[in-house]
């Protein structure tokens, strides 16, 4: 019998995944982390550490919500691309950081006397 009991994203719905804090359930005075199953991610003994870790999956939630598969406008390879202005993948965005000219050292002239 599978354990999953989750059902399957339906196709269409662009509802946002939402992390939450919540008072724990288990332990007194803690803080419960859940993710957007409802499930307990984590628990912590501080709110400002709870809500920090939720807004910080929450970051990640949205970012995976963005991506999607393009073709790299340089080498043409299908990438997980995070929005419209993420057109290169890593490897070729990787290589035009590099400078086109490898740069020489400027070196001051000194006058003499
Ligand atoms: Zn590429």
């Amino acid at each position: 019998m599978p354990l999953t009991t989750a059902p399957a994203p339906e196709a269409g719905t662009r509802a946002r995944k939402e992390w939450r804090v919540v008072p724990s359930v288990r332990l007194d005075g803690c803080h419960d982390v859940i993710d957007p199953e409802g499930v307990i991610y984590g628990t912590y003994a501080s709110a400002a550490q709870a809500r920090a870790t939720c807004s910080t999956r929450q970051r990640e939630e949205d970012r995976r919500a963005r991506v999607v598969t393009r073709p790299c406008m340089c080498c043409r390879a299908p990438f997980d691309s995070e929005g419209p202005h993420n057109r290169l993948c890593p490897l070729c965005r990787r290589r035009s950081d590099e400078p086109l000219e490898p740069q020489r050292p400027y070196i001051e002239a000194r006058g003499r006397g």
